[in-house]
């Protein structure tokens, strides 16, 4: 897909619009496919970018589905995974939301002793589960989106091993499969072979495990010096650790990951409309029409988003703080050399498929954009923008 793609898509949809390059999606997947041989699968985390459409897509490719809440699962089976492709790993729902999914038969993730003990008395061994461990290893871009800290809310601390052996022994419940997701954007990948030596040295207290999953934590570049997870060099680090692991133990587990931003980063591209130039005593500002509302990454996460302007590529370069229209301080960007901006021209924010849409937002009452789907040179409207009626759809007037 090129930028005259994106242009055109800009006149025929309106902005602002997320485009997603279906075959980035594809390249993406097959990185990981052809790197790890053994008994290796990969569940796309559909938190992501839950697009129906995408979805469909990513399960034609031949991956599974990793849901972290009912209706992703249920998304999920609508978009034509089958029940065993899925995964459900809910952080802080209730029993009730993991009954409904024992009966669309996905696998299950408990990360809590609560649950594990409720669901063990009522169930026992008649319907097998996983167990999210906790290992305590920190890893990941940053606090808000590591996972295995000390402090943090996920998984069951691996010193709580002991008690969830007494569940799994005095109720008979069945443990198939340990989890672990230490965050997302790990920079060393020694880390997930770190993490993948705990999970081993778990294996020996559960005999019936069949399933080990490292969660995510594949990188992606945002930037220009930022690196890409070495996949083909993981891939062989990891085929090699497994061989070790069922020649020393005679086990044969399959390794699961859920990769979500590494499959879907790359694909998105949001175009914006540069609204208003302005120029304050200090700075230029290059106001568009789009907000944390739409992209919050940045405000969130501090997250950095290459940012392009598709209409005056030759432009001069100059220095902007790209700031959005909504009233609150909403900054993409400070000091970016973009070529020169004019009202009316569209940019573009790169790896915008991840978390940008799926994160949005109606804050301002403002609208929820378009997304287009690019495939087979085609760019088709795979989401309606919103319409002012939506916002007031589930408002009951009583006044
Ligand atoms: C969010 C999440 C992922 C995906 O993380 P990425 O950084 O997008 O790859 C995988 N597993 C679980 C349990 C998650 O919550």
């Amino acid at each position: 897909m090129t930028n005259r793609n994106l242009l055109k898509i800009a006149e025929e949809f309106g902005t602002p619009v997320y485009v997603y390059d279906a075959e980035s999606i594809k390249v993406q997947y097959e990185k990981l496919t052809s790197s790890f041989h053994r008994n290796t699968r990969f569940f796309y985390a559909a938190k992501a970018l839950t697009n129906i459409n995408i979805l469909k897509y990513v399960n034609n490719l031949g991956a599974g589905l990793d849901c972290v809440s009912i209706n992703e699962v249920k998304l999920g089976l609508k978009a034509g995974f089958p029940s065993h492709k899925i995964l459900f790993t809910p952080n802080c729902v209730d029993l009730a939301e993991i009954e409904e999914a024992m009966e669309l038969k996905v696998h299950i993730n408990i990360d809590n002793i609560s649950i594990l003990e409720q669901f063990g008395n009522r169930y026992a061994g008649s319907y097998p589960i996983f167990v999210r461990i906790n290992p305590h290893i920190f890893a990941g871009g940053n606090y808000k989106i590591s996972t295995g800290h000390i402090d943090s809310k996920f998984g069951i601390s691996i010193h709580q091993l002991r008690h969830i052996e007494r569940i799994m022994n005095s109720t008979g419940l069945r443990i198939e499969g340990l989890h672990m997701h230490t965050g997302s954007e790990i920079k060393d990948p020694d880390v997930f072979l770190q993490g993948l030596d705990i999970m081993f040295e778990l294996s020996e207290h559960f005999p019936e495990l069949k399933y080990i999953d490292m969660g995510s934590g594949f990188k992606v570049p945002y930037q220009k010096d930022d690196l890409e997870t070495d996949v083909p060099s993981l891939g062989k680090k990891v085929d090699h650790a497994l061989k070790e692991f069922s020649k020393k133990t005679g086990k044969k587990v399959d390794l699961w990951f859920e990769p979500g931003k590494f499959l879907v980063s790359k694909s998105g591209h949001f175009l914006v409309k540069a609204n208003v130039i302005k120029h304050t005593t200090a700075t230029v500002f290059a106001g568009v029409n789009s907000g944390f509302n739409h992209l919050i990454r940045p405000m969130f996460y501090d997250s950095y988003h290459v940012i392009e302007n598709l209409s005056n590529p030759k432009g001069t370069e100059r220095i902007y703080t790209v700031v959005g229209n909504i009233c609150e301080t909403d900054t993409f960007a400070w000091d970016r050399k973009i070529t020169e901006v004019r009202e009316g021209d569209i940019l573009v924010f790169r790896n915008a498929g991840a978390y940008g849409f799926e994160m949005s937002s109606n804050f301002n009452s403002r609208l929820k954009p378009a997304e287009v789907l690019f495939i087979e040179g085609k760019a088709k409207l795979i989401r309606k923008r919103e319409e002012f009626e939506d916002l007031l759809k589930n408002q009951v007037e009583v006044l």
